[in-house]
């Protein structure tokens, strides 16, 4: 005989990734879902990103077994669901001999295999990817590192998940208040009405004020602001995404490694604590990021010193002038400051609240989504 789970209603209160992937396991799990979003369509971090799913950034450890579970559940999902999603690695690229050796020390790590990292010299390097024509020593190529298109991403999932009549969409549902009965879990929006369920995951983003703030008080998170860019589409095909050697400095993948060695970040680079990060969209055109930004009240101003920044490493590793960025934008995370990889608080039976991710919360989606499911026993 087999034993059937009784269907249960789940609420997720946020329609940013890792809401939506608490509502895409929920449904998968046999459950109804009504997901609940404040804007007409999500505008927060998870379209602002580079849709990086980035395994070779990730703490040897909890972090990387949290990241390679995502990375499998990425690529099972983006099969089912138009999201863009692509398996095309990457290269951090070396740029100076203390690099080098850092990128050459990280293709030694015990997990080296796990990530699939492999170093690659200059030549090499130039044959994988003509378009990386300029100044390099080498890169550390990473094969479990892949991609999805933040433009298509939220509205594939939906798309998908509305096939099935158990999952409901409720934009501009601006949830304003949340009371634990005997009949399960109720929030209210702003005009007042009410939608229940039997377990509910509030999946906030960087909205730590509001109803919720009193979870929120005196919790090791903080929010993190970046700016980023668009160019032109290129000429050519990169097939990997692209990380320059700042990005070895911001990776606790590599914080065991002869960092102490780099020399240091000048200029805007170290002000605005900037890393390349490159991803060709399926346009052509490239995502180009980004700078750190840690103290509130943020720059309302999107600044132009970080894009001549950007520009002028581009075109040090194209060893041709960078493509022309057309649109700049900024994006705000929430980031877990302690040792836990995100931030989870259950504030009732059956009721918690996720967030937290930092710039890792794209990658580790649908992981952290699973480890609610699996809370929830569902
Ligand atoms: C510029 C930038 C680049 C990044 N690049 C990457 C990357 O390449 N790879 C990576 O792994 N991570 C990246 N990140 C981090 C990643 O984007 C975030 O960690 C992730 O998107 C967070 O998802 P989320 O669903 O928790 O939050 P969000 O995307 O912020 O979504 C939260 C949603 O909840 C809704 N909401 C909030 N309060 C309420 C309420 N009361 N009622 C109803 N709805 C509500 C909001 O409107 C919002 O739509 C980047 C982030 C930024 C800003």
């Amino acid at each position: 005989m087999f034993s059937k789970k009784k269907s249960k209603t789940i609420v997720v209160v946020g329609g940013g990734v890792i809401g939506t992937m608490h509502a895409w396991l929920a449904l998968e799990a046999g459950h109804k879902v009504v997901h609940l979003e404040r804007d007409l369509a999500p505008q927060s971090a998870s379209i602002r990103n580079f849709g990086l799913v980035w395994v070779s950034g990730r703490e040897a450890g909890a972090e990387l077994a949290l990241g390679l579970r995502a990375r499998t559940l990425w690529e099972a999902i983006g099969a089912k669901s138009e999201i863009g999603f692509r398996a095309n690695g990457s290269l951090t690229v070396a740029q100076n001999e203390p690099e080098l050796e850092i990128i050459r020390a990280a293709a030694q790590l015990p997990d080296a295999q796990d990530r699939g990292f492999e170093l690659l010299t200059s030549n090499d390097v130039k044959k994988l990817e003509p378009v990386l024509n300029g100044n390099h020593l080498g890169a550390l190529r990473c094969t479990t590192d892949a991609a999805v298109e933040p433009s298509l991403l939220l509205h594939g999932l939906r798309t998908a998940m509305l096939a099935n009549e158990k999952y409901s969409w409720h934009p501009h549902f601006d949830v304003v208040k949340y009371k634990k009965s005997d009949s399960g879990h109720t929030v209210k929006s702003s005009d007042g009405v009410k939608v229940s369920g039997d377990l509910i995951a509030f999946v906030p983003g960087a909205a730590h004020k509001g109803f919720l703030s009193e979870y929120f008080e005196g919790a090791a998170i903080r929010k993190v602001r970046l700016q980023m860019g668009a160019t032109t589409p290129l000429a050519s095909q990169l097939s990997h995404s692209v990380a320059d050697g700042d990005s070895l400095r911001y990776y606790p993948a590599f914080k065991d490694l002869a960092l102490h060695t780099l020399p240091p970040q000048t200029g805007v680079a170290a002000e605005r604590k900037m890393q390349l990060l490159l991803v060709q969209r399926l346009d052509g055109s490239c995502t180009i990021g980004d700078t750190h930004e840690y103290i509130e009240p943020f720059d309302h101003e999107i600044q132009e010193a970080p894009y001549e920044h950007l520009s002028q490493v581009i075109s040090n590793l194209f060893g041709a002038p960078s493509p022309k960025i057309v649109r700049r934008w900024d994006g705000v995370y929430s980031q877990s400051t302690s040792s836990d990889i995100y931030f989870r608080k259950e504030i009732e039976k059956g009721a918690v609240i996720v967030t937290g991710g930092g710039g890792r919360g794209n990658s580790l989606a649908p992981a952290i989504a699973e480890e609610t499911i699996h809370a929830w026993g569902l």
